[in-house]
């Protein structure tokens, strides 16, 4: 299996752009998408078209995604939150609109055994959130594919159920071992909150996954925030990454 999962773009094209290079650079062409393209930052219409036509083989909704064409109530989200999905609601065409709508919460890829969910396997519209190989140890029983990969809390992290029953922990590459499976957050692209600032995605690989970081044009994508009016403290905190 050779893979790349990607989350938690929020509108930030200067990294998905440099995401999709590095994963083009090692020939991997099957991409997954899990959730939150818009949001926070300053190119929803340019990101999702983008998602839309590189991650053909799987895209779900984020709650972000789910807030810009008013499925779920943006009333939870915090002032800075809020005030970003306002702007995209507004500043998005017709045709991000349709193509938000058109990705369901849940997908399943039965070949490879994999689930893909935004926030976690259990009510997804509840949009809780796995920070921990620890948290989501009490998730295993609650799907039947080998493999969850979620997003949404924007911090990486492999959990892994042994045949026994235990539990492993993770930071950032694993071996995929048979008769184990998997509970993956695949971290932020646009907006990582582990305090590395690098563009984060995971790759599957030669029997094995991995946290790939990247850097990108962090000044541009600033000046693209600035430019469009969103609030400082999203401006500030993509340089910090959390
Ligand atoms: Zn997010």
């Amino acid at each position: 299996m050779r893979l790349a999962a990607i989350s938690d773009v929020h509108s930030n094209l200067a990294a998905l752009e440099a995401v999709l290079a590095d994963i083009k650079g090692r020939k991997v062409r099957r991409k997954v998408f899990l959730g939150d393209a818009v949001g926070y930052g300053p190119d929803p219409d340019e990101v999702t078209a983008l998602i839309a036509s590189e991650c053909r083989t799987g895209a779900v909704a984020g709650n972000h995604d789910w807030g810009a064409i008013g499925l779920t109530d943006v009333s939870f989200f915090n002032t800075a939150a809020r005030t970003a999905i306002e702007w995209t609601s507004k500043s998005i065409t017709q045709k991000t609109g349709d193509t938000l709508r058109g990705w369901p919460l849940t997908k399943k890829l039965r070949r490879d055994g994999i689930l893909l969910v935004h926030s976690t396997p259990v009510e997804p519209a509840d949009w809780d959130y796995l920070f921990s190989a620890e948290q989501a140890a009490g998730f295993f029983d609650t799907f039947k594919e080998r493999i969850c990969l979620v997003g949404h809390s924007h911090v990486p992290f492999i959990a892994e159920l042994s045949p026994s029953g235990d539990v492993f922990s993770y930071k950032d590459e694993a071996e995929l071992v048979d008769g184990c499976r998997y509970i993956m957050n695949v971290g932020s692209v646009g907006q990582p909150r582990d305090g590395d600032p690098r563009a984060a995605y995971a790759l599957f690989d030669d029997g094995k996954v991995s946290i790939v970081r990247v850097e990108y044009d962090i000044k541009a994508t600033q000046d693209r925030m600035s430019a469009v009016g969103l609030p400082e403290s999203l401006i500030e905190r993509i340089a910090v990454g959390h």
